[in-house]
């Protein structure tokens, strides 16, 4: 659930606000906005399980606590029976339940201190109404306890733990003093639930600090896999697919037994007399030339199932998925055609920059991709061979229609 979580908020931030975070030196609480929103969609869910998960341990062991109520202070155990099972336990529950639908951050931190603060209470009114028993006279101790569950077993969101810790601990002094606890008892109390909501409020801050940084991380690691998977399946110059993912592609078109009567259309593109635009003009601009003329045949396709692919230097190759043969031969001349009407200059001898195409057509049970593409290729053979800038369609294996 959690990397459900990750991949849904992967694709609204941005790599670089990861990587300042991540190298920013002072390690905060805080994310700018956009982190912090992630952040807390992926804590939500953990948060949920976490809480989720210690609702029935929680239970026992805070019902089991009933056995010293009933055996030191059996006077008022009806009380702390009402308390234990009419108050905290469907509290517990139904904030175990409102918690499984994910409410917001607010909500469930409140709800999350609510179960601490509503167990200590129950604690001290015991101990408030027994305050003159020697039996009850470490019975308060217990609050501790309950500052650890708290703040370690819960993971609360550390600004709400310090608010919720400083609340108990005062509610906790006040009730010692009120009931005129013995200076010793006062004394070891006081300094007892200080030092452990001082462990407990670090141990909470460091987990914190620990769980955004192990979000930033993934977060990275999700950026970095997508990048190197674009590395390795796209051209870095045109940013078009390389062969590889041709192959791959191709390998996925051919082994679906489903698309075995799906038609397949590959054009082959290549500049005409490249070379000598290359010479004049320098490589630079010939780069500059394949990317513009990379990013009008990307703008050409239908959809996605439609791919181009730069296949070597200055040859680019299109697979239409799905298209006759009429479409394609009219694809491929709208291709032509916008390569042409860019209207690029190349030198005086060539006018301008044009494309010659090569288009074969098939269905997938009847050829395979290397047929088709080899195909492809002759037809734009004798494109090239009967003047450039136009298309020619290999209708069948070896003739070829213009
Ligand atoms: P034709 O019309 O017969 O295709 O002639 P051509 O000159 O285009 O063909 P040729 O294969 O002789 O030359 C292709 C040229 O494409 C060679 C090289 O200078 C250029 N080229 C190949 N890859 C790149 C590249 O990545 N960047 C640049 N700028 N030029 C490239
Ligand atoms: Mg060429
Ligand atoms: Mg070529």
């Amino acid at each position: 659930m959690a990397e459900a979580a990750t991949t849904e908020t992967a694709g609204t931030l941005d790599r670089h606000t990861i990587e300042r975070c991540l190298n920013d030196r002072a390690r905060r609480l805080h994310f700018p906005p956009a982190v912090e929103d992630a952040y807390e969609a992926y804590r939500r869910e953990y948060r949920a399980r976490v809480m989720s998960s210690t609702i029935v341990p929680t239970l026992l062991i805070y019902n089991l606590f009933l056995l010293v109520d009933y055996v030191l202070l059996p006077q008022t155990f009806a009380l702390a029976l009402f308390g234990h099972l009419m108050v905290v336990t469907p509290l517990l529950l139904g904030v175990g339940w409102i918690v499984r639908r994910r409410p917001g951050l607010w909500m469930r931190e409140c709800l999350s201190a609510s179960l601490p603060l509503a167990m200590a209470a129950q604690l001290l009114v015991i101990f408030y109404l027994n305050r003159d028993s020697a039996n009850a006279e470490h019975y308060h101790y217990a609050v501790t306890g309950i500052l650890t569950y708290a703040n370690v077993n819960q993971k609360p969101t550390f600004r709400f733990a310090l608010v919720s810790t400083s609340i108990l601990i005062a509610g906790y002094c006040a009730v010692l003093i009120a009931a005129q606890t013995a200076f010793p008892t006062l004394l070891v109390g006081l300094t007892l639930i200080t030092g452990v909501g001082y462990v407990t409020l670090v141990a909470n801050y460091r987990m914190e600090l620990d769980a955004r940084y192990a979000f930033l991380r993934r977060m990275h690691d999700r950026f970095e896999y997508e990048l190197s998977q674009h590395e390795a399946t796209h051209d870095p110059l045109t940013g078009l697919a390389n062969r590889h993912e041709f192959d791959r592609r191709s390998a996925r078109l051919y082994s679906d037994r489903r698309l075995a009567n799906t038609s397949l259309g590959v054009l082959m593109l290549d500049v005409d007399n490249f070379k000598a635009y290359n010479d004049h003009f320098g490589h630079p601009a010939g780069d500059a030339c394949l990317k513009r003329i990379a990013s009008a045949i990307s703008a050409q396709l239908r959809n996605d199932d439609d791919v181009a692919i730069r296949y070597g230097g200055e040859e680019f190759l299109v697979v239409l998925v799905n298209a006759a043969a009429t479409d394609i031969k009219a694809i491929a001349e709208r291709l032509r055609r916008t390569v042409d009407e860019f209207l690029i200059p190349h030198v005086d001898e060539y006018g301008h920059v044009t494309l010659s195409i090569g288009a074969a057509a098939g269905r997938i049970i009847e050829c395979s991709m290397p047929e088709l593409v080899a195909r492809a290729d002759t037809a734009l053979y004798e494109a090239k061979h009967r003047g450039r800038n136009q298309v020619c369609l290999a209708s069948r294996p070896g003739t070829h229609d213009s």
